[in-house]
């Protein structure tokens, strides 16, 4: 990185996740990637005082450059990468009968499960979040392609979640040691940082993704900023593989909406059939579905959990609207929706710059390659979060 502007100093007492961002950032050795998660840009707007829903995509380019960032990628190009692993996934485990299939890009999420229901996790799709597959990319097939040294670059994400920045620190994902994501900042943290540069947003001009191996993204990767979106994009894909034609009805309104689960049936013909696919936010009601889940009361095959109620619209780490039916959320959500339909391409698998990669990379979506860098596995730390001073102790005592 090249620092343009002047690094703040002597915070030393304060030293906070954009210290670390802006060292990294102005450090000449090191090469910065920054990534920004889908539902960013429709709610970062707000914390320069512009209206909900406003579509900051460009001006956060413009803010990263401005900072010095030596690339910006974007977060729903992972997302749709994503979409590949995960459906692909999916279909296998519907062949073999392995139902339902949790989604797993919600950190939140995938530690309610690891706490309160370790039972459940060998149905939890083992795709990695598009925050850590954008990374992991980021430090594998960014160096082929840009000469970078690997061990120089560190990947800085924006996100909509504090959760994110657990996720990040996550001892299996980690590569040679050392974090996939180094740094994770919220949208109130970088919107911070911003203004400690002396930066308004609303001052910038925006701009485009210049990178032409990791940014462009389907609406399918968009929708992932709000609840339903994943399940949606998934759904449009794995239909693609199954009939070898598009879904004439992409847009699934039954799984648009504010209750807590939401369900649709969609015929993936083939040797699949009907396939009844929902998604469930907050915390309260993912309890009583995996509940349900686990009584053998559902017939699911595929459920997407958002443990923020409206989804990362209003997740933790933005500006929270409390309520994910209220104006901003709905705005924020309104938005994300346009920006899908207004895409060109609207299906992951149908991303120019995912099929690259697959082409020179990754081979084909679950191959060994795409096995060893973008998926993961969970743990049971139930026993964990039990346990009391005395059993730490006897924990120590024993092991030394
Ligand atoms: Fe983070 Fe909330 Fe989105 Fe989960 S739903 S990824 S906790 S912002």
């Amino acid at each position: 990185g090249q620092c343009v502007l002047v690094c703040p100093t002597g915070a030393l007492g304060e030293r906070d996740e954009c210290e670390r961002a802006l060292d990294f950032i102005c450090d000449p050795e090191i090469t910065t990637v920054v990534q920004f998660a889908p539902a960013v840009r429709v709610a970062f707007g707000e914390e320069f005082g512009m209206p909900a829903g406003t579509n900051v995509q460009g001006h956060i380019i413009t803010a990263c450059k401005k900072i010095g960032v030596d690339i910006v990628l974007d977060t729903n190009f992972a997302a749709d990468v994503v979409i590949m692993e995960e459906g692909t996934e999916l279909l296998t485990r519907l062949k073999d009968r392995s139902r339902p299939t949790f989604t797993s890009c919600c950190p939140a999420w995938i530690n309610f499960a690891e706490i309160h229901y370790p039972e459940i996790l060998p149905l939890l799709s083992s795709t990695k979040s598009p925050q850590q597959v954008l990374s992991t990319i980021a430090k594998t097939y960014l160096p082929e392609i840009h000469g970078v040294k690997p061990e120089n670059i560190r990947v800085i994400s924006i996100m909509p979640c504090t959760a994110k920045k657990d996720e990040a620190v996550r001892p299996q994902l980690t590569m040679d040691g050392a974090p996939e994501t180094d740094v994770v900042l919220t949208t109130r943290e970088f919107a911070r940082l911003l203004r400690r540069e002396g930066i308004d947003l609303k001052d910038l001009e925006p701009s485009a993704f210049d990178d032409p191996y990791m940014s462009e993204f389907s609406g399918a990767g968009a929708i992932f900023g709000t609840t339903g979106g994943v399940m949606e994009a998934a759904v449009r894909t794995i239909y693609s593989v199954v009939n070898s034609k598009e879904l004439d009805q992409i847009e699934l309104e039954q799984l648009r909406g504010f209750e807590g689960v939401r369900a649709a049936t969609v015929d993936l013909g083939g040797p699949f059939g009907e396939v009844k696919v929902a998604m469930v936010h907050g915390l309260g009601d993912t309890r009583a579905l995996v509940e349900k889940v686990l009584a053998g009361e559902t017939d699911f095959d595929f459920i997407e959990v958002m443990a923020c109620p409206g989804g990362c619209v209003d997740g933790g780490g933005s500006l929270r609207s409390k309520k994910a039916y209220l104006p901003l959320a709905i705005a924020r959500r309104d938005t994300i929706y346009n920006v899908d339909r207004k895409a060109n391409v609207r299906q992951s698998h149908n991303n120019q710059q995912v099929k690259t990669l697959y082409r020179d990379f990754l081979e084909a979506p679950n191959s060994e390659t795409a096995h060893t860098l973008l998926h993961t596995h969970y743990t049971d730390r139930r026993r964990e979060m039990q346990q009391t001073v005395k059993d730490v102790w006897d924990d120590i005592t024993m092991s030394s």
